[in-house]
């Protein structure tokens, strides 16, 4: 622990303890909007496989990837990322050939990540002087020990499950001495610590374990983000963060009402947030931004306000004109987008694109009529056309979904937000696409701003959106030339 507040003292950070939240992390001194605060590589991670799409389990390429001729689980991109990993490879590959055939199916990325986790601590401990893989400050076991697993906040159900899953790591590893209760513990830690690994467009990609990230406490109104490049995890912020300041990133999707947020918080990470947009549970503001990110629109087409549940009226009534909805009508409707979006959602996951952009837009449609103009729900909708037209390279649809989304976007992604940036970056290449060359310039500086906080700007992402900036605003300068000389 001093080896490691001697390490993060260097950066300008250090560990505290608080008595409600537990570990923290503290700026020791200011930093600016873009700053990279803290970057760590995983302890161990594994890439999210699927029968369609394989990746490779060093760099997460999917391009050119071969299966492991001895285990058939993993696979590599190429020499030099099979090198890297062979170390902890070589031993896992050994364990993995413990599993029968018909049993590989139960081989989930928790369980994966398990089994290298305790290999890993096998071959970083197991030779004292000279271990097959070095330890660091911020890359040895004892960091994955100080991770809180809230065993005690966990229901039966779980701890059956949790136990049920240690044994499959025992038939895996096959260590006599392999301590079950801990094994259990440790999925515990993963559930509330490990991250999600995402591409720059935050696809996930993957999970890893970070365990000095993992310090880094949650709020709904972050002063920095969590970006990977490649596998690696790197924390930027996106405001200025004055010296003496707690560093705090998003666990959870930012976007939603407080109750929303709370609950997520609560399933995943088994706390209750209290930061300060969830200290404003219930009162007058916040139920306001709930009714309007998960309620339903005025019955009165023109009318923007939010509606309220009336239970003695058995009626939702507007706040700003006071026309009343009847909850049988919005029932109805709430049925029918039930039933339609998933209608919809089978034929897309079927391939079905034509049919899919069909049934969204009978969605939108209905949506339209039940949902309020800012609602998520409807943005959501939205955005699935967007891609579906994507798909089927018609870009003046999807260049009209997105441009929808843009403005439930702007409220809902507020500050320095990468999910705002992202749908600028996507609006300006759909607007290039489609000749709107003004345009596009104009979406990708407002993508520019944001991403070049969130992302920083020397990733081959952000080197492909700066040329495209240059090239457009290249071809827009040409544009206008000739009009230029007529003047
Ligand atoms: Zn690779
Ligand atoms: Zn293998
Ligand atoms: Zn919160
Ligand atoms: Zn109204």
């Amino acid at each position: 622990m001093e080896e490691l507040q001697r390490a993060l003292g260097e950066r300008g950070l250090s560990v505290s303890s608080l008595p409600e939240k537990g570990r923290c992390l503290i700026a020791t001194k200011d930093f600016s909007p873009g700053e990279v605060i803290i970057s760590q590589e995983p302890y161990v991670s594994v890439p999210s496989n699927t029968s369609r799409s394989s990746k490779c389990e060093v760099c997460f390429g999917s391009d050119n990837v071969k299966k492991c001729s001895a285990c058939h689980v993993v696979w590599y991109c190429g020499s030099a990322c099979q090198k890297a990993d062979w170390k902890l490879h070589r031993v896992e590959c050994q364990a993995l050939s413990n599993i029968e055939k018909d049993k590989l199916k139960y081989l989930t990325p928790s369980i994966r990540l398990m089994v290298k986790l305790y290999l890993r601590r096998k071959l970083q401990t197991e030779k004292v002087e000279c271990p097959v893989i070095p330890t660091t400050v911020t890359d040895n076991y004892s960091l994955v020990e100080a991770l809180v697993s809230h065993m005690s906040k966990i229901d039966e159900k779980q701890l059956v499950l949790y136990a049920q899953m240690a044994n499959l790591v025992n038939l895996i590893l096959q260590w006599p001495d392999l301590n079950l209760k801990e094994v259990a513990e440790n999925f515990s830690k993963l559930a509330c610590n490990a991250h999600s690994i995402c591409d720059s467009e935050l696809r996930p990609l993957g999970t890893g374990l970070y365990p000095v990230i993992s310090i880094i406490n949650h709020s709904c109104l972050p002063n920095s983000v969590l970006i990977f490049e490649g596998r690696t995890a790197v924390v930027r912020a996106v405001e200025r963060i004055p010296k003496g300041t707690e560093v705090q990133i998003s666990y959870i999707e930012t976007a939603g009402s407080t109750m929303t947020r709370q609950k997520a918080l609560k399933a995943q990470y088994l706390f209750s947030c209290s930061c300060p947009r969830c200290m404003k549970l219930g009162q007058g503001e916040d139920i306001q931004e709930s009714a309007i990110l998960e309620g339903y629109r005025c019955g009165d087409d023109k009318c923007m306000g939010f509606l309220l549940r009336d239970p003695d009226k058995k009626a939702f009534i507007c706040q700003q004109c006071g026309l009343a909805r009847k909850l049988e009508d919005i029932k109805d409707i709430a049925s029918e987008v039930k039933t339609v979006s998933d209608k919809a959602a089978k034929s897309l996951a079927s391939g079905n694109n034509q049919e899919a952009s069909s049934l969204y837009k009978t969605v939108e449609r209905l949506q339209l009529k039940l949902c309020h103009p800012f609602s998520l729900n409807l943005m959501h909708t939205r955005e699935s056309l967007m891609k579906i037209f994507m798909d089927l390279s018609n870009w003046k649809e999807a260049l009209f979904y997105c441009r929808l989304t843009i403005p439930v976007y702007e409220r809902a992604y507020p500050g320095c937000h990468p999910m705002r940036g992202l749908q600028y970056y996507t609006c300006g290449k759909l607007e290039w696409l489609l000749g709107e060359t003004e345009n596009s310039v104009r979406s990708f500086m407002k993508a520019l701003d944001i991403l070049r906080v969130t992302h920083g700007t020397n990733t081959p992402f952000m080197k492909e959106l700066l040329f495209k900036l240059e090239e457009a605003c290249a071809e827009a300068s040409y544009k206008l030339k000739p009009a230029d000389e007529d003047d």
